[in-house]
């Protein structure tokens, strides 16, 4: 019963003002994602170029497959986007709507509570420094003043 319960309800969730959403996705699907992102006002995005297992490189019959590297770690990409709270769903959402194709070896997401943001350049700290000019808060206040 709590297994159920800590899966269909986000109130375990740790309580922050900011979250990282880490995103491990085919790398084919990096580009719209970012661009669909971009859309709705999401500027800040890091990504790497990582390799790693899931069920994708448990299935051996893929072994021949071409996602499938010599030494069984699969080539992926990891998105990083460090967002506000009220983001973090609209976030998740654009990513699975952009990078799923349904079949095994789409990726996975995880919600990971931010302490603090810091920009260097000014030294800015919380909600000052993770916010961005033109970013997705500028965007929605101004179409609620429209
Ligand atoms: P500024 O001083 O105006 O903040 P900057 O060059 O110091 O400019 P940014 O360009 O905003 O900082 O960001 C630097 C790098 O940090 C980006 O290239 C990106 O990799 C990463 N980054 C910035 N914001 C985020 C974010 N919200 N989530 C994930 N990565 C981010
Ligand atoms: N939360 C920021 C803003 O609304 C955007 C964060 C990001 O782009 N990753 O300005």
């Amino acid at each position: 019963v709590p297994v159920v319960r800590a899966q269909s309800s986000p109130e375990y969730i740790p309580d922050a003002k900011f979250y990282k959403v880490e995103a491990i996705l085919r790398s084919w699907r990096v580009s719209q994602v970012s661009s669909a992102l971009l859309k709705i006002g999401i500027r800040g995005v890091t990504v790497s170029d990582v390799r790693g297992f899931g069920a994708q490189g448990g299935s051996t019959e893929r072994q021949g497959g071409s996602e499938f590297s010599e030494d069984k770690f699969v080539a992926k990409v990891k998105m990083e986007i460090v967002v506000s709270k009220d983001q973090v769903e609209a976030v998740i959402e654009k990513i699975i709507e952009e990078a799923r194709t349904g079949e095994i070896g789409d990726g996975k997401i995880f919600l990971v509570p931010v302490s603090d943001v810091i920009r260097v350049r000014t030294g800015e700290r919380g909600e000052k420094a993770e916010r961005m000019t033109g970013g997705r808060s500028d965007m929605t206040s101004a179409a609620w003043v429209v």
